[in-house]
């Protein structure tokens, strides 16, 4: 934990950023609630999931002895999970389709819940991935905003794997600024001070806290 914590704000201070306009997402995903108290108590409050029924299993007994935890959802979203996802998370990082912006829109409706909202982006175009195509990326907040109503609060990029990550970073960042988009949540354990030095605003970090899935 403090090792990543250092390469954080070493990472920052070298691109002339301060540290503290880096949060530290913990991806626990796969890890129990034993493997997640240790880094609460380290004094982490941020934590990734990428699946709801995952999260809701495991976080609720966590999150009644640590009432301050801040949760994002990482993973894929179904539009029949929209609730769940309203409901549970603070920060939905993969909004990627109408279908979706029109199912959140309407729980926020019902529920008086306002998660943020980022739109994740298919920066590589990979077809297994999720994410909208980089090229559909303004159209897509464009409608997540005007059609629907929703405030998209940031941008979500996983680089392809065994390519060069930096240009995906720059077009994910890119893409951020000329929507006005202000959180930019790239980079993981391989990467991050790559992409903190190309503005990301949250690393995703997994297996270099919790170790190896
Ligand atoms: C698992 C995961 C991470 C963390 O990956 P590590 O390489 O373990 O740091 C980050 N982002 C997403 C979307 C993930 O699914």
């Amino acid at each position: 934990m403090a090792e990543v914590r250092e390469r954080i704000a070493r990472a920052a201070r070298d691109a002339d950023r301060k540290p503290d306009e880096v949060a530290l997402v913990c991806v626990s995903k796969t890890y129990g609630a034993d493997a997640i108290e240790p880094v609460i108590e380290a004094g982490e409050r941020v934590f990734g999931e990428n699946r709801v029924q995952e999260a809701m299993e495991k976080w609720p007994a966590l999150r009644a002895r640590h009432p301050d935890l801040e949760l994002h959802l990482i993973g894929p979203l179904q539009s029949n999970k929209a609730h769940e996802a309203v409901s549970f998370f603070d920060v939905i990082e993969t909004v990627d389709r109408e279908k979706i912006a029109r199912a959140l829109a309407a729980e926020i409706r019902k529920t008086g819940r306002h998660p943020r909202l980022y739109v994740q982006v298919n920066t590589g175009a990979e077809p297994q991935k999720a994410g909208v195509l980089p090229e559909e990326a303004d159209a897509f907040i464009k409608a997540c905003r005007e059609i629907y109503g929703l405030e998209i609060a940031g941008l979500m990029g996983i680089p392809p794997v065994g390519q060069q990550a930096s240009p995906h970073f720059a077009l994910l960042n890119q893409i951020a600024k000329r929507n006005g988009v202000g959180a930019l949540s790239m980079g993981m354990s391989g990467d991050f001070e790559l992409a903190i030095q190309l503005g990301a605003t949250h690393v995703r970090v997994g297996s270099a806290i919790f170790g190896p899935r």
